[in-house]
């Protein structure tokens, strides 16, 4: 056995740290935050550090990297918010599926627009009345001469809002058939006449934000469709295992983080003379804290490295995205706990990983859909 990262993912994890560090003070975050402002910053540095483009191989202007260094740069964005994180995976799961299921043509006009940054990507599927269960969406595509014209409302959608941003909107091209045959993906840019986007008010992530998006007669040429017509599910599953466990990574660096936060914080807090880590309750506390996070990656890091090796791992995937998104909700709130009326207060940063978290177990399939896929792995039936 092998627990070892090569020498270039050590390199590449501390440029990450150390620009990161640089870049993204704690007032930089808290102040977008208050603001609900897009992390543009933190983006252009990504695509200037070679972060954007690493996942990418070299003949399309890519770096070549691997999940597993996917994994380190995930990680260490979220360190600093795991919101500033979701415009990078964005961008790059959108970008790899535009890689592994567009034409040459295609291939060759969207990657070099987006890893030289020019243009964002985010992905839209889930809708009012379709969220865990897809195939129920309502938004159409009707093919019209040389172009599709897009009808239907999203939700949910983050970053969709972004300057220059490319919406990857999935939209039934076939009603009469089953989702899974009738769904087709589209690239749809953000300002094109007939998309009107709104900014939700969520309870976190505010800054890359979550958008609600009406398509009403939304025209796009007809090689805005990605993947072929009705295509849309095999789209989807393409990609999902490199995505979920990129975020699942994200997890494990936030609620790292987040555990961060709360040892310093006891270490300086003295009450009754002595600093509060001085309490067996509150030591032991954090102690379980940093054993679920370092639990819930190497999960994670098993996973992504049986992914980088060829392998299926759809099973460990789903397993560690469940425990690290709900190890992110756990430690977060206790670490509250840790910090007292400080925890509460929205001039110290631990409400903010309590907010941001408590989206994980919600977004990119719910913990209960990732227990039902678990339990389908293990050869039960669940209803
Ligand atoms: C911050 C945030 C960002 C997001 N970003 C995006 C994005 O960029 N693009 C996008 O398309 N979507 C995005 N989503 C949407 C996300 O994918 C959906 O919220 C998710 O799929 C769940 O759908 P829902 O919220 O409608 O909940 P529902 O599907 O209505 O579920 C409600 C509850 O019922 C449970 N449930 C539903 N079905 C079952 C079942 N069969 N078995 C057991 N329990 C079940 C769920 O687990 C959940 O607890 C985002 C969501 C959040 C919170």
């Amino acid at each position: 056995m092998d627990f070892e990262f090569s020498e270039e993912q050590n390199i590449l994890r501390e440029s990450v740290r150390r620009r990161m560090d640089d870049l993204v003070t704690a007032e930089y975050v808290r102040r977008l935050d208050r603001e609900q402002a897009y992390p543009y910053e933190v983006y252009d540095a990504c695509v200037e550090m070679g972060l954007l483009q690493m996942p990418f191989p070299e003949e399309v202007g890519g770096l070549g990297g691997n999940v597993l260094d996917m994994v380190v740069i995930s990680e260490e964005l979220s360190r600093k918010s795991f919101d500033f994180f979701t415009a990078y995976g964005g961008s790059v799961f959108c970008g790899l599926n535009v890689l592994r299921n567009g034409s040459p043509e295609q291939r060759a006009y969207w990657m070099p627009r987006l890893l030289s940054g020019e243009v964002k990507f985010s992905v839209s599927m889930s809708e009012p009345d379709a969220g865990s269960d897809v195939g129920a969406m309502r938004t159409t595509a009707r093919r019209d001469g040389d172009h599709w014209v897009i009808n239907g409302q999203k939700v949910w959608a983050t970053g969709a809002g972004a300057k220059n941003n490319v919406i990857n909107v999935y939209a039934k091209t076939d009603t009469t058939v089953h989702y899974r045959k009738g769904m087709s993906l589209f690239l749809v840019d953000n300002d094109t006449p007939g998309v009107k986007l709104r900014k939700l008010d969520m309870l976190g992530r505010r800054c890359v934000g979550t958008y609600e998006i009406f398509f009403d007669n939304v025209r796009v040429p007809a090689d805005r469709l990605v993947g072929g017509e009705n295509n849309g599910w095999h789209c989807v599953l393409s990609g999902l295992q490199v995505e979920r466990i990129a975020s699942t990574a994200g997890y494990a660096g936030a609620a790292q983080a987040a555990v961060d936060l709360a040892v310093e914080y006891a270490r300086e807090r003295k009450q009754f003379g002595r600093p509060i880590g001085t309490n067996q309750a509150i030591a032991h506390m954090l102690a379980d804290m940093q054993t679920e996070v370092e639990a819930a990656r190497w999960m994670m890091l098993r996973a992504a490295w049986m992914l980088a090796s060829g392998r299926d791992a759809l099973r460990e995937i789903s397993m560690a995205k469940l425990f690290g998104s709900e190890t992110y909700v756990k430690v977060a709130n206790m670490g509250m706990q840790v910090l007292g009326a400080y925890g509460y207060n929205m001039e110290f940063d631990m409400q903010r990983h309590f907010r941001d978290a408590r989206s994980v177990t919600i977004g990119a399939g719910t913990s209960q859909m990732q227990r039902n896929l678990i339990a389908g792995l293990m050869g039960l039936k669940v209803q």
